[in-house]
């Protein structure tokens, strides 16, 4: 037996247990201390209520013999993928609800759709990046190329003609810069991607959080995308549904490869080792996009998107650059007194407060820092007075 050797090429995961150990050292030190995160990744409200309501409800019918579902529809319950077809255009988006795949959540279809391409594809992603997509390639032995994200271009790189891919990662919003891309960004990544033939993988998980109505908020939006992307979307961020697990991932009928439909490709790999998403969570899902269900969890994304506000003004008064926040739960900021990452996250800690270095997600993410909005406003409040006072010692 030989085990796939590509796994020892994967680099240990040490950006959050090495948090970890710093947060508890502290605590062991100084037992008394309050400490406030700013660097939670996950939602902390809870579900919306309808949903809630929707839940048992449909726990209920699974119960009675008159209602009770076995194996669900292939590629996701009709009712929901009516429903998300639906939402797609509120956004000027047509969508055949044939063309939408529900799943368990974006992570595991960005690993999954791997599936239906050749290893021989050369990738191409940004050095700062959600560590997935990274990672899901190294684990299949493909080889990995990367642009650059910088202050110079906000964080927002856009293609270079002169360098080859295949297969395109692209986050807007993005997690961990909280930098979204314009209509004229996506098109060009479109049109680079249509020249060489090549596929993107869009991940839209904080699509919700885009308030500027001028952005896009789905790559759909974006002419001659059908022929280029697939758009992997998720209710994790959108609905809280990180512990709930429900997505959603787009293949348009227009991918055609090698005069094959990666819909069918796709089709045919999930009704082999996919046996769908339970019907109670899909009957939670659908609530999502009701009305009410619309209104309830955009009041939660306001809740966010305010604590963001509070770290986004406490930036604008220190004068520190930042890129996000404003349509995204994350603030990208460039460490005061050109300090690198991990010496300001130690100086932040000394005070309580903890975030992400930014070289935690890449190279060219030292000397910057995420902060995260998913925390509750008296906390970010306090966090960020305390924030002021750390770099006034700074300066001192
Ligand atoms: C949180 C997150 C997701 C969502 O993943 P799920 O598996 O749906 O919970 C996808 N992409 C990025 C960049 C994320 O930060």
């Amino acid at each position: 037996m030989k085990i796939n050797s590509n796994y020892h090429n994967v680099e240990e995961g040490y950006l959050f247990s090495t948090i970890a150990k710093k947060v508890n050292e502290f605590k062991a030190a100084h037992p008394d201390k309050e400490i406030i995160r700013l660097g939670i990744g996950d939602v902390t409200l809870p579900l919306p209520k309808i949903v809630v309501k929707v839940l048992v409800k449909a726990s209920e019918e699974m119960g009675d013999a008159k209602t009770f579902k076995g194996y669900g529809e292939e590629q996701g319950y009709a009712f929901l993928r009516d429903k998300i077809s639906d939402y797609y255009k509120t956004k000027g988006v047509t969508l055949s609800s044939d063309e939408i795949f529900v799943s368990d959540g974006a992570k595991s279809d960005l690993g999954n759709i791997l599936d239906i391409f050749s290893v021989d594809n050369t990738v191409l992603m940004s050095d700062i990046v959600y560590p997935v997509y990274l990672d899901t390639n190294v684990m299949a032995g493909r080889k990995v190329k990367f642009f650059e994200g910088n202050a110079q271009n906000n964080f927002l790189p856009l293609p270079d003609e002169s360098v080859d891919a295949d297969i395109i990662y692209i986050c807007s919003p993005c997690n961990p810069t909280g930098a979204v891309y314009d209509k004229a960004g996506l098109k060009a990544w479109v049109d680079y991607a249509n020249k060489k033939g090549a596929i993107i993988l869009f991940d839209s998980a904080y699509e919700a959080f885009i308030q500027d109505k001028t952005l896009p908020t789905s790559i759909y939006e974006i002419e001659g995308a059908k022929t280029c992307a697939i758009e992997i979307c998720s209710l994790s961020k959108t609905a809280g549904f990180t512990g709930t697990r429900c997505g959603y991932t787009v293949v348009p009928m227009d991918l055609v490869f090698e005069n094959t439909s990666l819909n069918k490709m796709w089709l045919r790999r999930q009704t082999t080792k996919f046996n769908g998403v339970s019907y109670v969570i899909q009957r939670g899902a659908e609530a999502v996009f009701t009305d009410e269900g619309y209104k309830q969890t955009r009041e939660n994304i306001s809740y966010y998107l305010g604590n963001a506000k509070v770290m986004m003004d406490t930036l604008g008064e220190l004068g520190i650059w930042y890129v996000g926040g404003k349509n995204s739960p994350y603030i990208w900021l460039k460490c005061p007194g050109n300090m690198n990452s991990w010496d300001f996250f130690d100086l932040l800690l000394s005070y309580g407060v903890v975030g992400t270095p930014g070289v935690g997600f890449g190279v060219h993410g030292d000397g910057y820092f995420r902060l995260t909005a998913f925390g509750n406003r008296e906390n970010v409040v306090k966090a960020m007075a305390i924030f002021k006072q750390v770099v006034k010692d700074l300066k001192a």
